[in-house]
């Protein structure tokens, strides 16, 4: 199972403390202002990634979708956290 990114982006919309940068070089081509450099991950405006732009639910993209982070490019649509992230948004899940 997997779900259409474009008409969701629950995930980047969820955690003030996600998504932090843990691989090499996971900064590299990311706006100096879309990152939070006190705390290694990406700056968040609540629990919304500075990077995610558009309507939750409806039409959404990651603006630094090329270079987004590692923790980013390994969530995948369809597994038990999307399910879970989705659900806490009220977005269908099957
Ligand atoms: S929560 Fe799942 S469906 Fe929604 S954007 Fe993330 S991976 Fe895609
Ligand atoms: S960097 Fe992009 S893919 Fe990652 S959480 Fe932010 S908006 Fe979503």
């Amino acid at each position: 199972m997997s779900f259409d990114c474009i008409s969701c982006g629950a995930c980047c919309a969820y955690s003030e403390t996600w998504p932090a940068f843990i691989g090499d070089g996971d900064a590299a081509g990311i706006p100096d202002e879309l990152i939070d450099f006190e705390h290694g991950r990406m700056l968040c405006h609540g629990k919304r990634c500075a990077a995610l732009v558009g309507e939750l639910g409806r039409r959404a993209s990651c603006s630094v979708y090329a270079n987004r982070p590692l923790v980013c490019r390994e969530f995948q649509s369809g597994s038990e956290d999307c399910i879970s992230v989705r659900r806490s948004f009220n977005l269908p899940v099957a």
